[in-house]
């Protein structure tokens, strides 16, 4: 359960999705007691794809050899900054409109 930051009502954490042309999905939350919404993420396909190279890399550690963890975490990393900066950006532009 969270608390809507408008009515102070509780309400059950349900992540809904609405789909824009161009691949781009906004996942929110919306309080059934006053209908506020709240943004959880915005993806778009080179986004999902990189969740999912994630999740196979995250695969991968779980039977990685020693030698190989560092190099595997490394590439995570990388991705999920990459990921970061991607949602930031798609944010800053549907917020602005
Ligand atoms: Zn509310």
């Amino acid at each position: 359960m969270i608390k809507c930051d408008k009515c102070d009502e509780e309400f059950e954490l349900k992540v809904q999705v609405t789909k824009y042309h161009g691949g781009i999905e906004k996942s929110f939350l919306k309080c059934p007691c006053c209908g506020e919404r709240y943004t959880v993420s915005f993806t778009d396909k080179g986004i999902r794809a990189k969740q999912y190279e994630i999740n196979k890399l995250r695969d991968k550690l779980s039977s990685a050899e020693v030698e190989d963890v560092d190099s595997i975490t490394k590439q995570i990393d990388v991705i999920k900054n990459y990921m970061r900066k991607n949602i930031l950006r798609l944010r800053a532009k549907f917020e602005a409109k």
